[in-house]
């Protein structure tokens, strides 16, 4: 199964990416990842990469494009792939239909994942990652108690939470806007695909899943 999910910032992209993989054992592949993995090495690439990513603009399309042509060459993308945060703007979109087609590995489905605006600054301000093994958790709805007992798969030790850089109040509100006027314009470009089902991405994290397996299946 070829899928893109398609989200604003704190729609739920990830977890619910991180729920596919665990239930169709095909890879996710999130650029905002790729990204934040070439600035913590500090390549070239992830030095040119930071700037926009710290200000909550898009990343220059011929970078994100050479990570994600290099990332679907590989041989676990053969039995299908979640793109998570990717395509994020119209020349994106394109670009990856034509990069499927010389594959021959078009696109199954493209999930919207819906979340009012309040809810998503909401979710996107109790956001925090394990800095050893990169799992998301939210304050706002994990207990504290839960999360010192959830041990880290890598260290055998509690979680070390962060804040994502970009997950700040002022780069939110760019990332939110950048959304609106960047990459919405996609959900009627894939409409236009018949591709695009829709859900309600609102509420417990098990049942938006449940959610999305139907609109997989529809
Ligand atoms: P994410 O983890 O998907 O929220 O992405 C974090 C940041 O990485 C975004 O705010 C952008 O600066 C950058 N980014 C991620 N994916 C893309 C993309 N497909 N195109 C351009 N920039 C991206």
């Amino acid at each position: 199964m070829r899928i893109v999910l398609l989200g604003a910032p704190g729609s739920g992209k990830g977890t619910q990416s991180q729920w596919l993989v665990g239930r169709f054992h095909i890879p996710q592949v999130s650029t905002g990842d790729l990204l934040r993995a070439a600035v913590a090495k500090g390549t070239a690439l992830g030095v040119q990469a930071r700037e926009a990513m710290d200000a909550g603009r898009l990343v220059a399309d011929q970078i994100v494009l050479g990570m994600i042509r290099e990332r679907l060459g590989e041989p676990d993308i053969r039995g299908g792939f979640i793109l998570d945060g990717f395509p994020r703007n119209l020349a994106q979109a394109r670009a990856l239909d034509q990069l499927l087609a010389q594959i021959g590995q078009p696109l199954d489905a493209v999930v919207q994942l819906n979340v009012d605006y309040g809810e998503l600054s909401r979710r996107i301000a109790g956001r925090r990652t394990c800095s050893d093994c990169g799992r998301v958790v939210n304050l706002l709805t994990s207990s504290p108690q839960a999360l010192e007992r959830e041990l880290c798969p890598k260290t055998g030790q509690p979680h070390r939470l962060f804040q994502r850089p970009d997950d700040n109040e002022a780069t939110v509100a760019e990332r939110l806007r950048v959304y609106e006027a960047q990459t919405r314009p996609l959900v009627d470009y894939y409409r236009g695909q018949g591709l695009l089902r829709s859900i309600d991405a609102e509420g417990d994290v098990t049942e938006v899943s449940v959610r999305l397996e139907q609109a997989l299946k529809g």
